[in-house]
């Protein structure tokens, strides 16, 4: 039997991620999925990289990040725009909270030089920007050091590329159980010096005590890919004020405790469904349209039409057009935990490693980075999962 410096098991962006960095450094890999082709959470989300917002360790990983996928694109054709965020103020309020941002972060960026993290719009340079219903912005920000990837190909161009440059993908094949060297598959065993589990909340499927003792759970979203009949196309992602309470840095500002007070008290329903209003949209002009949230040991897979009513209708309402037609709807699933991350190795050589908030795309490739490069060399301490 073969034996493999690095056996990855799970086949998404973080998986994908660390075969990317074993390959780089000149390590035989094979990755193990036991799906026939990509379509867990990496396949099913904006393909937003919203580097900007992120706080703290998830701030290191996604500037890792960043530069991996600019090598990405230019390497393996990957459909990328260096599009920046655009964030729609629709409230003082949240306004508020952007020039909170803008402060703190000043006109220096860890993403490179030439430009701030964070560009204050005027309500009239966001509505230049957008085709938003009239009077809707009251301000809003440009992040131009975000991305936007197409997930529906990202994954499998960056597979692909792997496969040619001779990482092995052994699809259809589960993992039952994992040792140190070893893991068992539901088609033989494979022999490797590390082991990478990027399972994403099927953690609590091979490592349940791991999953308990850092309260990793599932979280569901409805999500949905419309044509809203824009007047004209999104030249970028699209966060709106629900988006402020969601991503760490924002989160943490005081400001964001005010919005987060006025947005439940004003819209107790969307709160509930733990809405984030925001949109990209696919090369084929297609909106992706989300999401909620909903949490547990398991989420149920039947989906209430009334949190797609909601977010048609918010659709509607922000770009003053009549309710989109809907092409698809979707359940994602990704791992939800107190912390940011799992970085965790059981038993030597073997490391479980996953996004534990929805966050894996924008900064799953940088996190991979690191976890690699600890492991090729001891001097790197491995950091912990914390936020
Ligand atoms: C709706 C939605 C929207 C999102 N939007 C964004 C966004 O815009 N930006 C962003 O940064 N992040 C976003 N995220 C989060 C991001 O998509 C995830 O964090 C990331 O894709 C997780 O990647 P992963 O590789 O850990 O998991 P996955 O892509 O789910 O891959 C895990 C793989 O493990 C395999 N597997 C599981 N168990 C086994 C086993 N026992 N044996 C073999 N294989 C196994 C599965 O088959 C699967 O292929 C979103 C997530 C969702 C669901």
């Amino acid at each position: 039997m073969t034996a493999f410096d690095v056996v990855v098991v799970g086949s998404g962006i973080v998986g994908l991620g660390h075969a990317l960095a074993a390959s780089d450094r000149g390590l035989s890999v094979v990755v193990v999925d036991r799906a026939a082709a990509l379509g867990g959470a990496s396949v099913r989300n904006f393909g937003h990289l919203c580097f900007t917002p992120q706080g703290g360790l998830a701030r290191e990983f996604a500037a890792r990040s960043r530069p991996v996928w600019l090598r990405l694109a230019a390497d393996a054709g990957l459909w990328l725009r260096e599009s920046g965020t655009v964030v729609v103020a629709r409230h003082d309020d949240e306004l508020a909270v952007l020039r909170q941002l803008a402060a703190e972060r000043g006109s220096e960026s860890v993403f490179g030089s030439g430009q701030p993290d964070v560009m204050l719009l005027s309500a009239a340079e966001v509505e230049t920007r957008l085709p938003l219903a009239a009077g809707m912005a009251v301000g809003g920000a440009l992040l131009p050091w975000d991305l936007q990837v197409n997930p529906r190909q990202a994954g499998a161009g960056l597979a692909a590329g792997l496969a040619g440059r001779g990482v092995e993908f052994r699809y259809r094949t589960a993992v039952t159980a994992v040792r140190p060297g070893r893991v068992t598959t539901t088609r033989g065993s494979v022999d490797a010096g590390t082991v990478i589990v990027a399972v994403n909340h099927d953690i609590d499927q091979l490592y349940p005590e791991v999953a308990l003792r850092e309260g990793i759970r599932r979280c569901g979203l409805d999500m949905l890919r419309v044509d809203a009949g824009l007047r004209s196309p999104l030249p970028a992602p699209v966060l709106t004020g629900w988006s402020l309470l969601r991503y760490g840095a924002f989160a943490e500002l005081p400001a964001a405790a005010l919005l987060g007070d006025r947005l439940r008290r004003q819209y107790p329903a969307l709160a509930e469904l733990d809405l984030n209003q925001m949109y990209t949209q696919l090369p084929d002009g297609s909106l992706i349209v989300g999401d909620t949230h909903y949490r547990g040991a398991s989420v149920s897979p039947f989906q209430n039409e009334n949190a797609f009513e909601e977010l048609l209708r918010l659709t509607a309402e922000l770009f003053g057009v009549p309710r989109p037609r809907v092409l698809e709807r979707w359940q994602g699933v990704y791992a939800s935990g107190r912390d940011d991350f799992l970085i965790d190795e059981p038993e030597p050589g073997v490391h479980l490693v996953a996004a534990t908030t929805g966050i894996g795309m924008t900064t799953g490739l940088g996190l991979a980075e690191h976890v690699i490069a600890s492991v090729c060399d001891s001097s790197i301490p491995i950091l912990k999962g914390i936020s």
